[in-house]
């Protein structure tokens, strides 16, 4: 094996050894190229450590975007607002940049059927996921049997304490099943743990007012849920007829 060989397996062997991915796509090519301009040799040090750098952030992002677990992946650039009443580019942009998940604000997406909802929720985690944050999406009612299994199973606070880690918690579809009484009293729990702590999204077919037909009728714990979710809340009403309706009946006509 020539000197040169024997240094290149030397370096792979310590970048698998350190978990430096990234040097190790890109440390021959990088010296082709320094030979060949006649770097000094930190540059040639600097321009392997920040490719290693940049493959950490990716690879950070990518597992947020895993451990979300979103149903589908949405984005801004896929939605299209000339064809959304309610919904404004400029605010979706705006949040699009985070702020309200450092504050922590929540946000509620409140209207009909297949007016893009959870698309909207969903590409504003997927860019909390950008920024590294932990997000994680789930169906209100998945949500909820989640929590009365683990109760059941004496895990509740485990999974509690999990929920409470994830700065962005998208719950989807609320008001689509109604809750029992002690499932409506763990997801109110979860929001009165987060409140003020953590950000989390709603998105609801129901109005405010409607509401109470979730909670069992509850009018008590509804009200408390709806003061704490909505006091720093940004609400983002979607009106019209659904999205994939229109498109049907536009490509017929
Ligand atoms: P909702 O959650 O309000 O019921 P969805 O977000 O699930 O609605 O939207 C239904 C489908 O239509 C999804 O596939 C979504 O991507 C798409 N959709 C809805 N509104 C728009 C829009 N304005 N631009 C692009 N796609 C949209
Ligand atoms: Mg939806």
């Amino acid at each position: 094996m020539s000197a040169a060989a024997l240094t290149r397996d030397l370096i792979v062997t310590h970048t698998r050894a350190l978990k430096m991915p990234g040097v190790a796509r890109v440390f021959e090519s990088l010296a082709r190229q320094a030979r060949d301009a006649h770097w000094p040799h930190e540059d040639y040090l600097q321009e392997v450590l920040s490719a290693e750098q940049a493959s950490r952030h990716e690879s950070v992002i990518r597992q947020r975007l895993r451990e979300a677990r979103f149903p589908e992946v949405k984005t801004l650039d896929t939605f299209d607002f000339s064809a959304s009443e309610g919904v404004s580019a400029t605010q979706m942009h705006a949040l699009a940049r985070g702020e309200w998940v450092t504050a922590p604000e929540n946000l509620i997406f409140a209207g009909p059927i297949g007016t893009g909802k959870t698309h909207l929720a969903i590409a504003l985690g997927v860019e909390a996921t950008k920024q590294k944050r932990r997000v994680l999406f789930a169906r209100a009612a998945d949500l909820v049997r989640q929590l009365l299994e683990a109760r059941d199973a004496r895990e509740l606070t485990r999974l509690q304490q999990r929920l409470l880690r994830v700065d962005v918690l998208v719950i989807d579809e609320l008001g689509f099943v109604p809750f029992d009484r002690v499932g409506g009293e763990l997801l109110f729990n979860l929001i009165t743990d987060r409140y003020e702590r953590r950000a989390t999204v709603v998105t609801t077919n129901l109005t405010f007012a409607e509401w109470v037909t979730v909670f069992a009728g509850d009018e008590k714990l509804t009200t408390a849920l709806l003061d704490r979710l909505a006091h720093h809340a940004t609400v983002i009403t979607t009106k019209g007829k659904s999205y994939r309706m229109r498109k049907r009946r536009g490509a017929g006509s």
